[in-house]
Protein backbone atom coordinates (compact mmCIF):
# COMPACT_ATOMS: atom_id res chain seq x y z
CA UNK A 1 0.00 0.00 0.00
CA UNK A 2 1.07 3.43 -0.59
CA UNK A 3 1.83 5.75 2.33
CA UNK A 4 -0.68 8.99 1.22
CA UNK A 5 -0.35 12.47 2.49
CA UNK A 6 -3.35 15.08 2.65
CA UNK A 7 -2.01 18.33 1.52
CA UNK A 8 -4.12 21.18 2.06
CA UNK A 9 -3.73 25.04 0.60
CA UNK A 10 -5.52 27.65 2.23
CA UNK A 11 -4.35 31.77 1.16
CA UNK A 12 -6.00 34.66 2.56
CA UNK A 13 -5.09 38.61 1.83
CA UNK A 14 -5.52 39.70 5.54
CA UNK A 15 -9.42 38.76 5.94
CA UNK A 16 -10.22 37.99 2.54
CA UNK A 17 -9.98 34.13 1.30
CA UNK A 18 -8.28 34.14 -2.22
CA UNK A 19 -7.74 30.47 -2.76
CA UNK A 20 -7.69 27.25 -1.48
CA UNK A 21 -7.03 23.83 -3.10
CA UNK A 22 -6.20 19.93 -1.48
CA UNK A 23 -5.00 16.83 -2.50
CA UNK A 24 -4.30 13.35 -1.53
CA UNK A 25 -0.95 11.98 -2.71
CA UNK A 26 2.11 9.24 -2.41
CA UNK A 27 4.74 10.54 -0.61
CA UNK A 28 7.06 10.83 -3.66
CA UNK A 29 4.42 13.30 -4.98
CA UNK A 30 4.52 15.69 -2.14
CA UNK A 31 6.83 18.25 -3.44
CA UNK A 32 5.00 18.35 -6.71
CA UNK A 33 1.59 18.67 -5.35
CA UNK A 34 3.02 21.77 -2.49
CA UNK A 35 4.43 23.64 -5.28
CA UNK A 36 1.59 23.37 -7.91
CA UNK A 37 -1.44 24.77 -4.60
CA UNK A 38 1.87 27.62 -4.03
CA UNK A 39 1.76 28.86 -7.46
CA UNK A 40 -2.27 28.53 -7.30
CA UNK A 41 -2.21 30.55 -4.01
CA UNK A 42 -0.18 32.87 -5.99
CA UNK A 43 -2.01 33.67 -9.61
CA UNK A 44 -5.76 33.57 -8.33
CA UNK A 45 -7.63 37.01 -10.15
CA UNK A 46 -8.68 37.37 -6.12
CA UNK A 47 -5.71 38.88 -5.64
CA UNK A 48 -1.91 38.16 -4.08
CA UNK A 49 -2.37 36.34 -0.73
CA UNK A 50 -0.93 38.10 2.57
CA UNK A 51 -0.93 34.23 3.83
CA UNK A 52 -0.57 30.73 2.49
CA UNK A 53 -0.78 27.86 4.94
CA UNK A 54 0.33 24.77 3.74
CA UNK A 55 -0.52 21.51 5.30
CA UNK A 56 0.74 17.94 5.16
CA UNK A 57 -0.60 15.19 7.27
CA UNK A 58 -0.31 11.43 6.63
CA UNK A 59 -3.41 9.60 6.35
CA UNK A 60 -3.81 6.51 8.47
CA UNK A 61 -6.40 4.61 7.10
CA UNK A 62 -7.68 2.88 4.14
CA UNK A 63 -8.51 5.10 1.54
CA UNK A 64 -12.52 4.62 0.17
CA UNK A 65 -13.25 4.42 -3.74
CA UNK A 66 -15.63 5.98 -5.07
CA UNK A 67 -17.51 6.78 -8.61
CA UNK A 68 -17.32 9.50 -11.06
CA UNK A 69 -19.96 11.57 -11.65
CA UNK A 70 -20.81 11.83 -15.44
CA UNK A 71 -20.64 15.06 -17.34
CA UNK A 72 -23.92 16.65 -19.51
CA UNK A 73 -24.54 20.13 -20.28
CA UNK A 74 -28.04 19.50 -20.72
CA UNK A 75 -29.00 22.56 -18.72
CA UNK A 76 -26.28 24.66 -19.94
CA UNK A 77 -28.48 26.84 -21.91
CA UNK A 78 -32.13 26.64 -20.03
CA UNK A 79 -33.81 29.41 -19.05
CA UNK A 80 -34.41 29.81 -15.01
CA UNK A 81 -37.39 28.49 -14.83
CA UNK A 82 -36.42 25.15 -16.89
CA UNK A 83 -32.92 25.33 -14.23
CA UNK A 84 -35.43 25.89 -10.92
CA UNK A 85 -37.48 22.98 -12.27
CA UNK A 86 -34.52 20.76 -12.79
CA UNK A 87 -32.99 21.63 -9.42
CA UNK A 88 -35.93 20.87 -7.50
CA UNK A 89 -37.11 17.69 -9.33
CA UNK A 90 -34.19 16.16 -7.30
CA UNK A 91 -36.31 17.10 -4.08
CA UNK A 92 -34.94 20.33 -3.18
CA UNK A 93 -37.78 23.10 -2.79
CA UNK A 94 -38.14 26.10 -3.71
CA UNK A 95 -37.18 28.09 -1.14
CA UNK A 96 -33.88 26.62 -0.07
CA UNK A 97 -33.30 27.12 -3.67
CA UNK A 98 -33.36 30.83 -3.19
CA UNK A 99 -31.55 30.44 -0.02
CA UNK A 100 -28.76 29.02 -2.28
CA UNK A 101 -29.10 31.11 -4.62
CA UNK A 102 -29.13 34.20 -2.08
CA UNK A 103 -25.79 33.16 -0.47
CA UNK A 104 -23.70 32.27 -3.40
CA UNK A 105 -24.45 35.43 -4.63
CA UNK A 106 -23.25 37.88 -1.45
CA UNK A 107 -19.98 39.46 -0.96
CA UNK A 108 -19.05 37.53 1.95
CA UNK A 109 -17.51 34.64 0.44
CA UNK A 110 -17.24 31.12 2.76
CA UNK A 111 -14.09 29.05 2.44
CA UNK A 112 -15.94 26.32 2.14
CA UNK A 113 -19.55 25.13 1.71
CA UNK A 114 -22.74 26.05 3.42
CA UNK A 115 -25.00 22.74 4.57
CA UNK A 116 -28.33 23.52 3.74
CA UNK A 117 -31.60 21.96 4.33
CA UNK A 118 -32.99 20.97 1.35
CA UNK A 119 -36.66 21.54 2.49
CA UNK A 120 -36.61 24.70 4.44
CA UNK A 121 -33.38 26.16 3.34
CA UNK A 122 -31.73 27.13 6.88
CA UNK A 123 -28.33 26.45 7.37
CA UNK A 124 -27.34 23.19 9.09
CA UNK A 125 -23.59 23.82 10.21
CA UNK A 126 -22.37 26.13 12.30
CA UNK A 127 -18.90 27.05 10.82
CA UNK A 128 -20.21 30.61 9.55
CA UNK A 129 -17.65 31.82 6.88
CA UNK A 130 -15.59 28.52 7.32
CA UNK A 131 -17.93 26.28 6.21
CA UNK A 132 -17.59 22.56 5.47
CA UNK A 133 -13.82 21.75 3.29
CA UNK A 134 -13.91 19.05 1.49
CA UNK A 135 -10.57 17.97 1.79
CA UNK A 136 -9.35 14.11 1.57
CA UNK A 137 -9.84 13.50 -2.17
CA UNK A 138 -7.76 12.11 -4.92
CA UNK A 139 -7.95 10.92 -8.70
CA UNK A 140 -6.49 6.98 -8.68
CA UNK A 141 -4.04 8.06 -11.40
CA UNK A 142 -4.68 5.41 -13.85
CA UNK A 143 -7.80 5.90 -13.74
CA UNK A 144 -7.89 10.03 -14.40
CA UNK A 145 -5.37 9.32 -17.63
CA UNK A 146 -7.82 6.96 -19.39
CA UNK A 147 -10.83 9.49 -18.67
CA UNK A 148 -8.62 12.56 -20.13
CA UNK A 149 -8.77 10.62 -23.42
CA UNK A 150 -12.08 9.54 -23.26
CA UNK A 151 -13.45 13.62 -22.60
CA UNK A 152 -10.64 15.49 -23.56
CA UNK A 153 -13.12 18.49 -23.62
CA UNK A 154 -13.03 18.60 -19.88
CA UNK A 155 -9.51 17.39 -19.35
CA UNK A 156 -8.16 20.34 -17.63
CA UNK A 157 -7.35 21.63 -13.68
CA UNK A 158 -10.27 23.12 -13.32
CA UNK A 159 -12.90 20.95 -14.47
CA UNK A 160 -11.20 17.87 -13.04
CA UNK A 161 -10.53 19.58 -9.72
CA UNK A 162 -14.59 20.19 -9.41
CA UNK A 163 -15.64 17.05 -10.52
CA UNK A 164 -13.62 15.26 -7.90
CA UNK A 165 -14.84 17.49 -5.45
CA UNK A 166 -18.47 17.02 -6.92
CA UNK A 167 -17.99 13.26 -6.91
CA UNK A 168 -16.90 13.33 -3.45
CA UNK A 169 -19.70 15.31 -2.13
CA UNK A 170 -22.32 12.93 -4.28
CA UNK A 171 -21.08 9.97 -2.60
CA UNK A 172 -22.06 11.68 0.99
CA UNK A 173 -25.15 9.63 2.58
CA UNK A 174 -27.84 12.49 2.68
CA UNK A 175 -26.51 14.72 0.25
CA UNK A 176 -29.36 15.02 -1.98
CA UNK A 177 -27.23 17.86 -4.32
CA UNK A 178 -24.53 20.38 -4.51
CA UNK A 179 -24.45 23.84 -6.22
CA UNK A 180 -21.55 25.61 -7.12
CA UNK A 181 -21.24 29.09 -8.58
CA UNK A 182 -16.89 29.86 -8.44
CA UNK A 183 -15.29 32.62 -6.63
CA UNK A 184 -13.29 33.34 -9.71
CA UNK A 185 -14.57 37.13 -11.08
CA UNK A 186 -13.29 35.67 -14.58
CA UNK A 187 -15.14 32.43 -14.73
CA UNK A 188 -18.67 32.03 -14.71
CA UNK A 189 -19.57 28.42 -15.12
CA UNK A 190 -20.96 26.91 -12.41
CA UNK A 191 -22.58 23.49 -11.98
CA UNK A 192 -25.23 21.35 -10.53
CA UNK A 193 -23.88 17.55 -8.69
CA UNK A 194 -26.05 14.69 -7.82
CA UNK A 195 -25.98 11.23 -7.42
CA UNK A 196 -28.98 10.85 -9.26
CA UNK A 197 -28.15 13.39 -12.55
CA UNK A 198 -24.55 13.67 -12.42
CA UNK A 199 -21.95 16.77 -13.05
CA UNK A 200 -24.58 19.12 -15.01
CA UNK A 201 -22.92 22.23 -16.21
CA UNK A 202 -24.41 25.83 -16.22
CA UNK A 203 -22.97 28.56 -17.78
CA UNK A 204 -23.66 32.22 -16.79
CA UNK A 205 -24.14 31.55 -13.08
CA UNK A 206 -22.89 35.26 -12.78
CA UNK A 207 -21.59 38.30 -14.39
CA UNK A 208 -18.28 38.47 -15.82
CA UNK A 209 -16.02 40.54 -12.56
CA UNK A 210 -18.19 39.32 -9.71
CA UNK A 211 -16.01 38.32 -7.41
CA UNK A 212 -19.03 36.08 -5.26
CA UNK A 213 -19.36 32.62 -5.33
CA UNK A 214 -19.24 29.51 -2.87
CA UNK A 215 -20.73 26.26 -2.87
CA UNK A 216 -23.86 24.91 -0.85
CA UNK A 217 -24.87 21.25 -0.30
CA UNK A 218 -28.49 20.50 0.38
CA UNK A 219 -29.28 18.02 3.05
CA UNK A 220 -32.03 15.39 3.40
CA UNK A 221 -33.97 16.09 6.84
CA UNK A 222 -32.99 13.82 9.68
CA UNK A 223 -29.19 13.55 8.48
CA UNK A 224 -26.93 13.50 11.01
CA UNK A 225 -25.13 16.81 10.73
CA UNK A 226 -21.89 15.96 12.83
CA UNK A 227 -21.65 13.08 10.92
CA UNK A 228 -21.92 14.26 7.57
CA UNK A 229 -19.27 16.56 8.34
CA UNK A 230 -16.69 14.47 9.74
CA UNK A 231 -16.85 12.18 6.39
CA UNK A 232 -16.72 15.63 4.10
CA UNK A 233 -13.71 16.79 5.92
CA UNK A 234 -11.96 13.12 7.50
CA UNK A 235 -12.86 10.33 5.09
CA UNK A 236 -10.33 9.66 2.54
CA UNK A 237 -11.73 9.19 -0.79
CA UNK A 238 -10.40 7.81 -3.88
CA UNK A 239 -12.68 8.46 -7.40
CA UNK A 240 -10.98 5.22 -8.95
CA UNK A 241 -14.20 4.19 -11.51
P1 LIG B 1 -13.63 27.41 -6.67
O1 LIG B 1 -14.36 26.27 -7.30
O2 LIG B 1 -12.24 27.08 -6.27
O3 LIG B 1 -13.79 28.68 -7.42
O4 LIG B 1 -14.36 27.62 -5.27
C1 LIG B 1 -15.58 28.29 -5.17
C2 LIG B 1 -16.06 28.22 -3.74
O5 LIG B 1 -16.40 26.87 -3.43
C3 LIG B 1 -15.05 28.64 -2.66
O6 LIG B 1 -15.10 30.01 -2.43
C4 LIG B 1 -15.57 27.88 -1.48
O7 LIG B 1 -16.64 28.57 -0.89
C5 LIG B 1 -16.10 26.59 -2.09
N1 LIG B 1 -15.10 25.49 -2.06
C6 LIG B 1 -13.96 25.41 -2.78
N2 LIG B 1 -13.28 24.28 -2.50
C7 LIG B 1 -14.03 23.63 -1.57
C8 LIG B 1 -13.87 22.39 -0.85
N3 LIG B 1 -12.80 21.61 -1.03
N4 LIG B 1 -14.83 22.04 0.01
C9 LIG B 1 -15.92 22.82 0.19
N5 LIG B 1 -16.13 23.98 -0.44
C10 LIG B 1 -15.20 24.39 -1.30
Amino acid sequence: MNNWYSVRMRASLHDKHISGGETLVPATRIHEVVNYLQQKAFSHSRGVPTNCHITIEAITEPLVPITMLKVNETHCHTPLHALTDFITSHGISEIALKQAIQLLHANTNLRGAALLHATTGARLDLLANRGVRVTRIAYDAPFLEKWCTQFPQYANARIEEALLLASAVASCDGIIGELCISDDPTYTTGYFGSAVSGYTRIHHMKKQGEECGGRVFFVKGNTDIEETITYLQQKPLLVCR
